[in-house]
Protein backbone atom coordinates (compact mmCIF):
# COMPACT_ATOMS: atom_id res chain seq x y z
CA UNK A 1 0.00 0.00 0.00
CA UNK A 2 0.85 3.80 -1.12
CA UNK A 3 -0.68 6.25 1.23
CA UNK A 4 -2.65 9.28 -0.50
CA UNK A 5 -0.58 12.16 0.03
CA UNK A 6 -2.79 15.51 1.74
CA UNK A 7 -0.93 18.05 0.66
CA UNK A 8 -1.18 20.94 3.17
CA UNK A 9 -0.02 23.07 0.48
CA UNK A 10 -2.86 22.43 -1.99
CA UNK A 11 -5.32 23.04 0.52
CA UNK A 12 -3.88 25.70 1.83
CA UNK A 13 -3.50 27.53 -1.44
CA UNK A 14 -7.45 26.64 -2.06
CA UNK A 15 -8.46 28.45 0.83
CA UNK A 16 -6.11 31.66 0.52
CA UNK A 17 -8.45 31.73 -2.82
CA UNK A 18 -11.66 31.68 -1.24
CA UNK A 19 -10.22 34.13 1.23
CA UNK A 20 -8.95 36.61 -1.02
CA UNK A 21 -12.82 37.20 -2.26
CA UNK A 22 -13.66 37.38 1.19
CA UNK A 23 -11.25 39.95 2.67
CA UNK A 24 -12.17 41.79 -0.59
CA UNK A 25 -16.07 42.30 0.35
CA UNK A 26 -15.17 42.91 3.60
CA UNK A 27 -12.81 45.77 2.94
CA UNK A 28 -15.35 46.88 0.15
CA UNK A 29 -17.83 47.76 3.21
CA UNK A 30 -15.08 49.55 4.98
CA UNK A 31 -13.51 46.69 7.11
CA UNK A 32 -10.45 45.47 5.79
CA UNK A 33 -8.85 42.93 8.15
CA UNK A 34 -5.78 43.80 9.86
CA UNK A 35 -3.09 41.78 11.62
CA UNK A 36 -0.30 43.13 13.42
CA UNK A 37 2.60 41.12 14.24
CA UNK A 38 5.37 41.60 16.77
CA UNK A 39 8.87 40.72 16.48
CA UNK A 40 11.59 41.48 18.72
CA UNK A 41 15.23 40.84 18.75
CA UNK A 42 16.73 39.32 15.35
CA UNK A 43 16.20 35.29 15.63
CA UNK A 44 16.89 34.27 12.00
CA UNK A 45 14.25 31.56 11.97
CA UNK A 46 11.19 34.30 13.73
CA UNK A 47 12.31 36.41 11.11
CA UNK A 48 11.75 33.79 8.31
CA UNK A 49 8.37 32.89 10.38
CA UNK A 50 7.36 36.59 10.34
CA UNK A 51 8.34 37.22 6.68
CA UNK A 52 5.86 34.14 5.46
CA UNK A 53 3.16 35.71 7.04
CA UNK A 54 3.40 38.88 5.87
CA UNK A 55 3.59 37.17 2.09
CA UNK A 56 0.51 35.53 2.95
CA UNK A 57 -1.06 38.63 4.37
CA UNK A 58 -0.24 40.71 1.32
CA UNK A 59 -1.35 38.27 -1.03
CA UNK A 60 -5.03 38.05 -0.07
CA UNK A 61 -5.25 41.70 0.67
CA UNK A 62 -5.24 41.55 4.43
CA UNK A 63 -3.62 45.12 6.27
CA UNK A 64 -0.70 44.09 8.06
CA UNK A 65 1.57 46.17 10.30
CA UNK A 66 5.35 44.39 11.45
CA UNK A 67 6.49 45.85 14.68
CA UNK A 68 9.95 45.15 15.25
CA UNK A 69 11.85 45.79 18.66
CA UNK A 70 15.36 45.30 20.04
CA UNK A 71 16.51 42.53 21.85
CA UNK A 72 16.56 44.39 25.03
CA UNK A 73 12.85 45.85 24.93
CA UNK A 74 11.60 45.31 28.33
CA UNK A 75 8.09 43.31 28.94
CA UNK A 76 6.75 46.59 30.54
CA UNK A 77 7.50 48.06 26.92
CA UNK A 78 6.25 45.20 24.80
CA UNK A 79 3.17 44.83 26.86
CA UNK A 80 2.28 48.49 26.43
CA UNK A 81 2.50 48.20 22.70
CA UNK A 82 0.46 45.47 22.59
CA UNK A 83 -2.15 47.62 24.94
CA UNK A 84 -2.15 50.46 22.28
CA UNK A 85 -2.91 47.71 19.54
CA UNK A 86 -5.25 46.39 21.65
CA UNK A 87 -7.03 49.92 21.30
CA UNK A 88 -6.33 50.22 17.82
CA UNK A 89 -9.51 49.47 15.53
CA UNK A 90 -7.49 48.70 12.58
CA UNK A 91 -5.94 45.74 14.05
CA UNK A 92 -8.48 42.70 14.12
CA UNK A 93 -5.53 40.21 14.92
CA UNK A 94 -2.44 40.68 17.31
CA UNK A 95 0.79 37.43 17.38
CA UNK A 96 4.07 38.56 19.30
CA UNK A 97 6.17 36.35 17.29
CA UNK A 98 7.83 33.65 19.74
CA UNK A 99 10.18 32.65 21.29
CA UNK A 100 10.82 35.79 23.47
CA UNK A 101 14.28 36.88 24.88
CA UNK A 102 14.76 35.57 28.18
CA UNK A 103 13.78 38.53 30.14
CA UNK A 104 10.24 38.75 28.93
CA UNK A 105 7.32 36.44 30.72
CA UNK A 106 6.20 34.69 27.42
CA UNK A 107 2.44 34.54 29.52
CA UNK A 108 2.69 37.64 30.70
CA UNK A 109 2.81 38.65 27.22
CA UNK A 110 0.15 36.62 25.15
CA UNK A 111 -2.12 37.41 28.65
CA UNK A 112 -1.77 41.06 27.23
CA UNK A 113 -3.02 40.29 24.40
CA UNK A 114 -7.09 41.05 24.56
CA UNK A 115 -8.75 37.79 23.38
CA UNK A 116 -10.54 39.56 21.20
CA UNK A 117 -7.71 39.91 18.95
CA UNK A 118 -5.71 36.74 20.28
CA UNK A 119 -5.87 35.14 16.45
CA UNK A 120 -2.63 32.91 17.72
CA UNK A 121 -5.34 30.96 20.17
CA UNK A 122 -2.71 30.87 22.90
CA UNK A 123 -4.80 33.15 25.89
CA UNK A 124 -5.60 31.28 28.32
CA UNK A 125 -9.34 32.42 27.69
CA UNK A 126 -9.31 30.94 24.31
CA UNK A 127 -8.04 27.77 25.78
CA UNK A 128 -10.92 27.46 28.14
CA UNK A 129 -13.38 28.23 25.75
CA UNK A 130 -12.09 25.53 23.33
CA UNK A 131 -12.01 22.93 26.02
CA UNK A 132 -14.99 23.49 26.85
CA UNK A 133 -16.39 23.73 23.31
CA UNK A 134 -16.84 27.66 22.94
CA UNK A 135 -16.60 29.56 20.17
CA UNK A 136 -13.23 31.33 20.03
CA UNK A 137 -9.98 31.37 18.07
CA UNK A 138 -8.44 28.21 17.67
CA UNK A 139 -4.30 27.68 17.56
CA UNK A 140 -3.40 27.79 14.17
CA UNK A 141 -1.29 24.90 13.58
CA UNK A 142 -4.03 22.16 15.55
CA UNK A 143 -6.57 23.94 13.71
CA UNK A 144 -5.11 22.91 9.92
CA UNK A 145 -4.48 19.60 11.26
CA UNK A 146 -8.23 19.01 12.08
CA UNK A 147 -9.04 21.20 8.56
CA UNK A 148 -6.19 18.70 6.80
CA UNK A 149 -8.03 15.38 8.22
CA UNK A 150 -11.53 16.79 7.13
CA UNK A 151 -10.54 17.61 3.88
CA UNK A 152 -9.94 13.66 2.60
CA UNK A 153 -13.73 13.06 4.79
CA UNK A 154 -11.75 10.89 7.24
CA UNK A 155 -13.65 9.23 9.66
CA UNK A 156 -12.75 10.89 13.27
CA UNK A 157 -15.91 10.34 15.58
CA UNK A 158 -15.17 7.16 17.30
CA UNK A 159 -11.20 6.57 16.07
CA UNK A 160 -8.08 6.22 18.42
CA UNK A 161 -5.94 9.18 17.93
CA UNK A 162 -2.32 8.94 19.54
CA UNK A 163 -0.48 12.24 19.98
CA UNK A 164 2.99 12.22 20.53
CA UNK A 165 4.09 15.47 22.14
CA UNK A 166 1.92 17.09 24.84
CA UNK A 167 3.28 21.04 24.20
CA UNK A 168 1.30 23.49 24.66
CA UNK A 169 1.09 25.08 21.32
CA UNK A 170 0.36 21.49 19.56
CA UNK A 171 0.13 18.94 21.37
CA UNK A 172 -2.44 19.44 23.75
CA UNK A 173 -4.76 21.34 21.74
CA UNK A 174 -4.72 18.84 18.71
CA UNK A 175 -5.76 16.35 21.17
CA UNK A 176 -8.38 18.42 22.72
CA UNK A 177 -9.77 19.45 19.38
CA UNK A 178 -9.74 15.76 18.46
CA UNK A 179 -11.61 14.80 21.10
CA UNK A 180 -13.68 17.78 20.88
CA UNK A 181 -14.54 15.91 17.05
CA UNK A 182 -15.71 12.50 18.97
CA UNK A 183 -12.24 10.73 18.67
CA UNK A 184 -10.86 8.99 21.78
CA UNK A 185 -7.77 10.26 22.28
CA UNK A 186 -3.82 9.18 23.86
CA UNK A 187 -1.17 11.31 24.82
CA UNK A 188 2.72 10.07 24.66
CA UNK A 189 5.70 12.20 25.88
CA UNK A 190 8.94 11.64 26.99
CA UNK A 191 7.99 9.69 30.13
CA UNK A 192 5.64 7.34 28.32
CA UNK A 193 6.67 3.81 28.73
CA UNK A 194 6.32 1.14 25.63
CA UNK A 195 5.04 3.96 23.61
CA UNK A 196 5.34 1.18 20.53
CA UNK A 197 2.32 -0.38 21.78
CA UNK A 198 0.36 2.92 22.26
CA UNK A 199 1.05 4.37 18.59
CA UNK A 200 0.59 1.20 17.13
CA UNK A 201 -2.92 1.30 18.06
CA UNK A 202 -3.60 4.39 16.58
CA UNK A 203 -6.28 4.89 13.78
CA UNK A 204 -4.83 8.63 13.30
CA UNK A 205 -1.30 9.51 14.61
CA UNK A 206 -0.03 13.08 15.54
CA UNK A 207 3.38 13.01 16.08
CA UNK A 208 4.40 16.60 17.32
CA UNK A 209 8.01 16.04 19.05
CA UNK A 210 10.56 17.73 16.84
CA UNK A 211 13.01 15.08 16.58
CA UNK A 212 14.27 14.34 12.53
CA UNK A 213 13.02 10.88 11.41
CA UNK A 214 11.51 9.76 14.95
CA UNK A 215 8.88 7.62 14.22
CA UNK A 216 9.24 4.49 11.91
CA UNK A 217 7.03 1.92 10.38
CA UNK A 218 7.40 -0.17 12.72
CA UNK A 219 5.32 2.58 15.09
CA UNK A 220 2.92 2.86 12.97
CA UNK A 221 -0.51 0.27 12.50
CA UNK A 222 -1.64 -0.74 8.83
CA UNK A 223 -3.74 1.71 7.25
CA UNK A 224 -3.35 4.37 9.84
CA UNK A 225 -3.69 8.40 8.96
CA UNK A 226 -0.22 9.72 10.05
CA UNK A 227 0.00 13.42 10.73
CA UNK A 228 3.80 14.67 11.01
CA UNK A 229 4.03 17.72 12.63
CA UNK A 230 8.03 17.93 12.83
CA UNK A 231 9.87 20.86 11.07
CA UNK A 232 13.68 19.43 11.34
CA UNK A 233 16.54 21.04 9.30
CA UNK A 234 19.30 18.31 8.94
CA UNK A 235 23.01 19.07 8.64
CA UNK A 236 22.85 18.75 5.24
CA UNK A 237 20.20 21.72 5.08
CA UNK A 238 16.99 19.32 4.21
CA UNK A 239 14.00 19.68 6.18
CA UNK A 240 12.15 16.89 7.40
CA UNK A 241 9.81 15.31 9.78
CA UNK A 242 9.39 13.38 12.74
CA UNK A 243 8.20 10.65 10.81
CA UNK A 244 10.32 8.56 8.22
CA UNK A 245 8.05 9.25 5.23
CA UNK A 246 9.23 7.13 2.81
CA UNK A 247 8.57 3.92 5.04
CA UNK A 248 5.67 5.33 6.75
CA UNK A 249 3.95 5.65 3.08
CA UNK A 250 3.99 2.37 2.91
CA UNK A 251 2.09 1.28 5.57
CA UNK A 252 -0.23 4.22 6.36
CA UNK A 253 -3.00 5.06 4.14
CA UNK A 254 -2.70 8.68 4.54
CA UNK A 255 0.16 10.96 5.23
CA UNK A 256 1.33 14.49 5.25
CA UNK A 257 4.32 15.32 4.04
CA UNK A 258 7.37 17.85 5.45
CA UNK A 259 7.57 20.21 3.94
CA UNK A 260 4.68 21.52 2.06
CA UNK A 261 2.59 19.50 4.97
CA UNK A 262 0.74 20.99 8.20
CA UNK A 263 3.52 24.28 7.84
CA UNK A 264 1.29 25.99 5.21
CA UNK A 265 -1.73 25.47 7.03
CA UNK A 266 -1.00 27.12 9.68
CA UNK A 267 -0.27 30.41 8.30
CA UNK A 268 -3.32 29.65 6.54
CA UNK A 269 -5.41 29.25 9.70
CA UNK A 270 -3.97 32.31 11.47
CA UNK A 271 -5.47 34.10 7.79
CA UNK A 272 -8.90 32.29 8.78
CA UNK A 273 -8.78 33.40 12.54
CA UNK A 274 -7.89 37.48 11.58
CA UNK A 275 -11.12 37.39 8.95
CA UNK A 276 -13.27 35.98 11.74
CA UNK A 277 -11.85 38.55 14.10
CA UNK A 278 -13.82 40.95 11.66
CA UNK A 279 -16.69 39.51 11.41
CA UNK A 280 -17.16 38.93 15.10
CA UNK A 281 -16.15 42.76 15.70
CA UNK A 282 -19.63 44.36 16.57
CA UNK A 283 -18.82 48.10 14.95
P1 LIG B 1 8.04 21.04 22.06
O1 LIG B 1 7.39 22.13 22.84
O2 LIG B 1 9.51 20.87 22.13
O3 LIG B 1 7.37 19.67 22.53
C1 LIG B 1 7.86 18.43 22.11
C2 LIG B 1 7.07 17.32 22.75
O4 LIG B 1 7.65 16.09 22.33
C3 LIG B 1 7.08 17.36 24.27
O5 LIG B 1 5.78 17.15 24.76
C4 LIG B 1 8.01 16.20 24.64
O6 LIG B 1 7.64 15.49 25.81
C5 LIG B 1 7.80 15.26 23.45
N1 LIG B 1 8.96 14.38 23.32
C6 LIG B 1 10.28 14.72 23.29
N2 LIG B 1 11.05 13.62 23.18
C7 LIG B 1 10.21 12.57 23.16
C8 LIG B 1 10.39 11.17 23.10
N3 LIG B 1 11.62 10.64 23.04
N4 LIG B 1 9.30 10.38 23.08
C9 LIG B 1 8.06 10.91 23.16
N5 LIG B 1 7.82 12.22 23.23
C10 LIG B 1 8.88 13.04 23.24
O7 LIG B 1 7.69 21.11 20.53
P2 LIG B 1 6.41 21.73 19.74
O8 LIG B 1 6.41 23.19 19.84
O9 LIG B 1 5.18 20.97 20.10
O10 LIG B 1 6.83 21.33 18.25
C11 LIG B 1 7.02 20.01 17.83
C12 LIG B 1 7.53 19.97 16.42
O11 LIG B 1 6.55 20.56 15.58
C13 LIG B 1 8.80 20.79 16.18
O12 LIG B 1 9.57 20.15 15.18
C14 LIG B 1 8.30 22.10 15.65
O13 LIG B 1 9.25 22.76 14.81
C15 LIG B 1 7.12 21.64 14.87
N6 LIG B 1 6.08 22.66 14.67
C16 LIG B 1 5.62 22.80 13.43
C17 LIG B 1 4.61 23.72 13.19
C18 LIG B 1 4.10 23.88 11.80
O14 LIG B 1 3.37 24.81 11.54
N7 LIG B 1 4.42 22.97 10.89
C19 LIG B 1 4.09 24.50 14.22
C20 LIG B 1 4.57 24.28 15.52
C21 LIG B 1 5.57 23.35 15.72
P3 LIG B 1 7.71 16.15 27.29
O15 LIG B 1 6.52 17.05 27.37
O16 LIG B 1 7.64 15.00 28.19
O17 LIG B 1 9.00 16.91 27.35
Amino acid sequence: MSAVVISGKELAAKKREEMKQEVADLTAIGKQPGLAVILIGDNPASRSYVKAKQKACEEIGLHSVLIELPEDTTEAELLQQIGALNEDNSIHGILVQLPLPNHISEQAVIEKISPDKDVDGFHPISIGKMMIGEETFLPCTPFGIVEMIKSKQIPIVGKHVVVVGRSNIVGKPVGQLLLNEHATVTYCHSKTENMKEITKQADILVVAVGRANFIGAEFIKDGAVVIDVGVNRLDTGKLVGDVKYDEAKEVSSYITPVPGGVGPMTITMLLHNTIESVKRMKV
